[in-house]
């Protein structure tokens, strides 16, 4: 089936400066979407209250315009799918938290930081989430008494042992076990914020979203995206998950390395090519 008319996301977080990896994976977005004489949406994923500043989200569409990129709905200019802001989108996330709740996918979780740190697995990679021991699971009888998601964390009750696939644009085939790669996931926090799984998917299907691209550091959340995208009837988007970029030692870029914002390259007198020869056309 031809996925027409293509729309692609930026999808960035205004939680710091735009680091040159993100700022790699949008550009190859970018350029997708140039090839395939598609839209892209920029959508601000300034979900987490305590970690998301405007003065970031301002510099982030700053940077990207920079850099070259262009956008054809954004929060800067509207659209048919506004807001583009996730903090604005909470109606949208609750109707998602709803429609889980009524067909029985998720349930409260009220384990204690402590009660987590002491019997969850440890993580295979420093940016995964540790496997959920389903100690909660019972409770999802309790779930539909429930009118509203505050005060616990709600967890999606993931088909143990089912092989979640899907075929990647650029990294191939891919599959992950529910229960041994991943396990209960949290789609709504304690804190009253929605997950960022519940969110992307969400927005992605609201926005009409028709290729997912992003770093590969987010290709087994796709399977847990894939699931609750099951578990909510949307149409699932092709997935592109650029390659991460390393330095010349091979070395990861992550964020909190504060000397590759694009900020301090600007500073330091290099201009976009410069920027996108080094890293995102290497
Ligand atoms: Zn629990």
């Amino acid at each position: 089936m031809p996925r027409l008319p293509y729309r692609g996301r930026l999808a960035p977080s205004p939680t710091g400066l735009l680091h040159v990896g993100h700022a790699c994976t949008f550009w190859i977005a970018y350029q997708r979407a140039l090839e395939q004489r598609g839209k892209l949406v920029l959508r601000n994923e300034d979900l987490d209250p305590q970690r998301s500043k405007p003065d970031f989200a301002q510099a982030m569409i700053e940077d990207l315009q920079w850099l070259g990129i262009r956008w054809q709905e954004g929060p800067d200019i509207g659209g048919p799918f506004a807001p583009y802001q996730q903090s604005r989108r909470r109606e949208s996330y609750l109707e998602a938290w709803r429609k889980l709740r009524d067909g029985g996918h998720i349930y409260p979780c009220t384990c204690s930081r402590k009660d987590l740190a002491t019997a969850a697995a440890a993580p295979n990679e420093a940016d995964d989430e540790p496997l959920y021991p389903g100690r909660c699971r019972e409770k999802i009888s309790e779930a539909r008494r429930r009118n509203t998601p505050s005060d616990v964390n709600w967890r999606f009750l993931v088909p143990d042992g089912e092989t979640i696939g899907f075929a990647d644009l650029r990294q191939g085939p891919q599959g992950f076990v529910a229960g041994r790669d991943f396990g209960d996931f949290v789609v709504w926090r304690c804190d009253d914020v929605p997950a960022y799984q519940l969110a992307v998917v969400a927005d992605d299907a609201a926005m009409q979203i028709s290729e997912v691209v992003r770093g590969a550091d987010l290709v087994k959340s796709t399977a847990r995206q894939l699931l609750l995208i099951r578990a909510l009837g949307l149409p699932i988007p092709a997935y592109y998950h650029c390659d991460l970029v390393r330095d010349q030692a091979g070395v990861r870029l992550a964020k909190r390395h504060g000397a590759l914002s694009l900020r301090v390259l600007r500073a330091q007198g290099l201009n976009p090519q410069d920027v996108l020869r080094m890293y995102a056309l290497q």
